[in-house]
Formats: C-alpha cells, sequence, structure tokens
C-alpha cells in the first residue's frame, strides 16, 4: 500500500480488528477500575462501549496509517 499524500510505502493498515482494540483499551482500563473503586455495575458500561467503538470502527477501518507523512486514509483505495 502506497500513501497517496507522499507516495511512501512505509504504511500501516489498522483492521476493524485492531481499531476496536486500539481505542477499546483505555476506557476498558478505566472502567474496570472504576468498578473496583465504586461498583461492579460499571461493568455493564463494558459491553456497549465495544459495541460503540465497533459501530465506529465499521464505518473508518480498514484505515491505512503512513509512517512518513501521518496521513491517515479512510478507505483502501486499489491503486
Ligand atoms: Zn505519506
Amino acid at each position: 500500500m502506497t500513501c497517496p499524500e507522499c507516495q511512501s510505502d512505509s504504511t500501516l493498515t489498522v483492521s476493524l480488528g485492531r481499531y476496536v482494540f486500539v481505542t477499546s483499551t483505555l476506557p476498558l482500563l478505566l472502567t474496570i477500575i472504576l468498578a473496583v473503586w465504586i461498583s461492579p455495575v460499571l461493568l455493564w458500561f463494558i459491553p456497549p462501549l465495544f459495541a460503540t467503538n465497533y459501530l465506529i470502527g465499521r464505518k473508518r477501518a480498514p484505515m491505512v496509517v503512513c509512517r512518513n507523512c501521518r496521513r491517515t486514509s479512510h478507505r483502501v483505495s486499489a491503486a
């Protein structure tokens, strides 16, 4: 995959699974910490959290991130 901006070959493709994993890790940790501190009821927020990130990821993934110029393309264009 070549970057459409700078024609660099050093691009990184972010799949849907990876997108959901990356966007969910931090909120997931926060939710677990708050659940331990406050109430286990907060654990019920985890499934909707994943569902939300999954729905967002379905619109954005696969994403192509250029390591050279940091450009992010939301769609893989068949060049
Ligand atoms: Zn680039």
